[in-house]
């Protein structure tokens, strides 16, 4: 066997990747290729953040490429026509992919193995790349996957991974394989965070040697930030989540327990998504909301949007979020559920914004923690409502966070800061700032109403 390709998709990294060491192991030559998808950019999923991001990963990669000997290839247009254009020009035999979990990867694997078949072109699909542990290798005894995350949990952590693969030293690429030059793209928000597996692989390190430890303590304070923000790396398949674990699990302690089990909360909503693809868009389970919609709600929708619902912890964090192209988890928690909850919102409405702006958004963990959130999903206690006042006393004491974003606000020290409408009267007046959309006793009132004819 002389030649294979090697498709890259959400594994754009070259420590730790199982179809790139096959197709070294058994090639003469290799064809490491990436395609920008028509498909992809037709859904709206190839935002500016996600492709300012893809650009700094691709461009890492095609020069550890380089130094290796190799090159990155990359062709847009339809994926498949593509793959087996490349085949057909490299005179591949073989073509080696990741698996992954949503409904379009697993129509483009379908696709893609019927066409290169008729080429004579065998296609090498690879399991547990862009997961620690691979959808459907753990299930309960009466179902095809977990609902529940404890329970998964305790079978996820049993699983043996494998050990994490090094980088090849050399890749040689077969000559006249044309390629088009690298795209360059520039994101919506200017504090967006650079990609890539030599940025991603700094953060890792420098997170096991200084924020692990810390984890299980701080992961919750807003102003703190320190979780580990390597969330656009997973999506990207910058770092390996079985590496992830693996030096996570070496650097022990509670720190480490408590950040592999949030790695765990993805692999879990992966396994979700696998099993019921509609989950992207419809109710896991249904309370049979009549959610308000832009018809209904259009003005406290953009409120939301914009950070001026009059809430100085929801506002700071949907500032965060169009400022960084990131959101803090707590803050996603926070305002997830003055949208659904409080303001009875439709929770695809506020999906759809988090992936038009979020770097890591990711159709498994963004949809599914919305609907965990508006407990259309796997939460057992679906009619929670987070209170932004109590949340913000809780995980903003100072105020710090609101202050960082909200700089109308800034002249209000301490815990104040979150309650803008109880400062005395020339103060308020002095602030410009809104009062608040609406009262969060009618919110509940209207939501609990709503639920209670499910
Ligand atoms: P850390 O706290 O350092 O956690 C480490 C890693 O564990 C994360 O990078 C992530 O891969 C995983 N993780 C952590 N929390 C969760 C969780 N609740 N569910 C699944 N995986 C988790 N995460 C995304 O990667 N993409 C999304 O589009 C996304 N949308 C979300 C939408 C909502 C409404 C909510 C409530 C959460 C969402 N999350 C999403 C999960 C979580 O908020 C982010 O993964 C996390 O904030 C990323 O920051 P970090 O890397 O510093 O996380």
């Amino acid at each position: 066997m002389n030649v294979s390709v090697v498709l890259f998709t959400s594994d754009l990294r070259l420590h730790d990747h199982p179809p790139l060491r096959a197709a070294l192991d058994g090639a003469r030559e290799v064809v490491p290729l990436f395609v920008r998808d028509r498909a992809v950019d037709g859904a709206g999923f190839a935002t500016p953040n996600r492709l300012a991001f893809l650009s700094d990963c691709l461009r890492d990669l095609d020069a550890g490429l380089r130094e290796r000997g190799g090159r990155l290839v990359v062709r847009s247009g339809d994926l498949v026509a593509q793959v087996c254009r490349v085949a057909a020009e490299a005179g591949a035999d073989e073509v080696h992919l990741s698996a992954d979990a949503s409904a379009y990867a697993h129509r483009r694997e379908e696709r893609l193995r019927h066409a290169l078949e008729a080429e004579g072109v065998r296609l090498h699909v690879h399991d547990a790349v862009t997961s620690a542990v691979a959808p459907g290798a753990v299930t309960p005894s009466a179902s095809d996957h977990f609902a529940v995350f404890t329970p998964y949990f305790r079978h996820w952590s049993d699983q043996r991974l494998r050990e994490p693969l090094a980088a090849p030293r050399v890749v040689r690429v077969p000559h006249g394989v044309g390629s088009e030059d690298l795209p360059a793209y520039r994101g919506v928000s200017e504090g967006l965070a650079a990609g890539g597996e030599t940025e991603g692989r700094r953060r890792l390190t420098s997170w096991l040697e200084h924020g692990i430890d810390a984890y299980e303590d701080r992961h919750d304070d807003l102003a703190g930030d320190a979780t580990s923000r390597l969330s656009p790396h997973l999506h990207f398949g910058t770092l390996s989540p079985v590496d992830l674990v693996q030096r996570a699990r070496a650097a022990g302690g509670r720190g480490a327990d408590a950040f592999v089990r949030q790695v765990a909360w993805r692999d879990f909503h992966r396994q979700l998504l696998a099993a019921r693809p509609a989950a992207s868009g419809t109710d896991y389970r249904t309370r049979h909301d009549r959610w308000r919609t832009e018809r209904t709600a259009r003005e406290d929708i953009e409120a939301w949007r914009e950070g001026r619902t009059g809430y100085p912890v929801v506002d700071a964090a949907m500032r965060q979020l169009r400022h960084e192209g990131w959101m803090h988890n707590r803050g996603r928690l926070l305002t997830a559920s003055f949208l659904t909850k409080t303001l009875y919102v439709d929770w695809r409405i506020g999906a759809r914004h988090f992936l038009d702006l979020l770097v890591d958004g990711d159709v498994a963990n963004n949809q599914l923690n919305w609907q965990w959130v508006a407990g259309t999903g796997t939460d057992n206690r679906p009619n929670r409502v987070l209170n932004p006042v109590t949340q913000a006393r809780r995980y903003d004491p100072d105020g710090a966070y609101v202050r960082r974003w909200v700089p109308e606000l800034a002249g209000i020290e301490g815990p104040a800061v979150h309650e803008p409408w109880k400062l005395p009267g020339r103060d308020r007046a002095a602030v410009d700032y809104p009062d608040p959309l609406v009262e969060l006793s009618e919110g509940l009132a209207r939501f609990k109403r709503a639920r209670s004819h499910g």
